[in-house]
């Protein structure tokens, strides 16, 4: 696909980029703004920030016009991206249910489940987060063991869901349950939409290395959800939780990668700041490592448009997203562990008496979740390995 753009993208760009210079407030590109700020206020401030994108109509602007969408092109998506990145704009609220949940369900769900759950993702009134790894079952996502019975007018469902983020915010989450006999792994497992105030249902926060508590434990005890929860068929969840999980390897690493090139912004400000007296400027070496991380996230925003170029041959971001997903992890880490050699030595020694870390010990802590979440590294390699590079593996 040609990512060149028309003159109607331009347009769209340059409509946008006014927008963005009116809304997005200075402070927020302050290093540490957010960090600062407890996970409740953080929330709310992205929550406030998702109406006004929605207000403004850049909300679901590929999503078709029959759901309040614009009914644009996946390039108008990236243009999005970028630009919020060009504007260092705070992510929204409800990432997973705008850039996950929506685009599964528009793939996977019911007319009458769009057009019940996509005005509240869009407007953000309604929160979503997806509830699909258990204590034993990550990257062996087949292994899940929640279970949804039948019931005479619905499902029974009961299990533990592991690392659910954003949860305690949360509205609705996308379960993944078996539905058929455990020895048949992915060929019985349901997607179903779980109401998080229903009776039964139990959120608990985890504690993460860095102090917050973005993750949460999810216990379902016999929680009740009507026929009409299911998403797709029956026993056929697997296609519906890799439509999801593609699109976090995917378009949701182009968001990550708009809050990486925040993080560089800091680290360059940080090392080149004006008034920097000569006898403290960087080593030629450390100077080649800077330049080095900084062409690594270039090249990685033309990966970004390389597989927008896949995304609108077959509506999904395709194999390159796990390469996107596994390049972006990785830089984050490399770029946390530079900026905690070069700016911030005490920070790796020095326990932080709060307990929360900020700067750049807490890049180096959130790195490493990066490198788990969405498919751990090892996960992402397999994957290229055997669908990218075709080895007989
Ligand atoms: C910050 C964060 C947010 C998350 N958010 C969510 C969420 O919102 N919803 C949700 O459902 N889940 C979420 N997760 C869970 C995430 O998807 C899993 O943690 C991840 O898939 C790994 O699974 P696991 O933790 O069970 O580790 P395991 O699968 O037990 O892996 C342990 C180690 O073994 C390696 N390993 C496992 N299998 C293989 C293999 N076949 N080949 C080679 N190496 C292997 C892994 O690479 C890893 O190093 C989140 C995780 C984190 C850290």
């Amino acid at each position: 696909m040609n990512v060149t753009e028309t003159p109607d993208q331009t347009r769209f760009r340059h409509e946008l980029r006014t927008w963005l210079d009116a809304h997005v407030r200075p402070q927020w590109r302050e290093p540490g703004f957010e960090e600062q700020a407890s996970v409740a206020l953080r929330f709310a401030v992205r929550r406030k920030w998702h109406r006004t994108l929605a207000t403004g109509g850049w909300i679901g602007v590929e999503w078709p016009v029959e759901y309040g969408g614009r009914g644009l092109t996946p390039v108008h998506g990236l243009i999005l991206s970028e630009e919020l990145a060009r504007a260092r704009a705070l992510p929204i609220a409800d990432w997973v249910g705008v850039e996950l949940v929506a685009p599964t369900l528009l793939r996977c769900g019911s007319h009458e489940q769009r057009a019940r759950y996509l005005p509240g993702i869009m407007d953000g009134s309604e929160v979503w987060c997806q509830g699909f790894s258990e204590p034993a079952a990550g990257s062996d996502l087949a292994a899940v063991t929640t279970v949804a019975t039948r019931t005479a007018d619905g499902y029974r469902i009961s299990g533990h869901k592991r690392w659910t983020s954003w949860a305690q915010f949360a509205d609705f989450a996308l379960v993944l349950a078996r539905t058929g006999d455990p020895a048949a792994r992915h060929r019985t497992l349901s997607c179903f939409i779980v109401p998080l105030g229903s009776p039964g249902v139990t959120i608990e926060p985890i504690p993460m290395l860095y102090g917050d508590a973005e993750e949460c434990d999810l216990h379902l005890d016999d929680v009740e959800v009507p026929a009409d929860a299911l998403v797709g068929e029956e026993n056929k969840g697997w296609r519906t939780v890799m439509t999801s999980l593609t699109l976090a390897r995917g378009s949701a690493t182009l968001i990550r990668i708009a809050a990486l090139k925040r993080t560089f912004d800091g680290l360059t400000r940080d090392m080149f700041a004006p008034g920097v007296p000569a006898a403290g400027l960087p080593d030629d070496s450390v100077l080649r490592s800077f330049a080095l991380l900084h062409a690594r996230l270039e090249a990685l925003g033309h990966l970004a448009r390389r597989k927008m170029g896949e995304m609108e041959d077959d509506g999904l971001p395709g194999q390159i997203a796990s390469t996107e997903k596994l390049l972006w992890a990785r830089l984050s880490s490399d770029i946390a562990r530079f900026g905690m050699e070069t700016q911030d030595l005490d920070g790796i020694v020095e326990p932080d008496p709060s307990g929360v870390s900020t700067g750049w010990r807490r890049e180096m802590y959130r790195a490493m979740a990066n490198e788990i979440e969405g498919g751990t590294n090892a996960i992402q390699r397999t994957t290229i390995a055997r669908h990218v590079l075709k080895l007989p593996c």
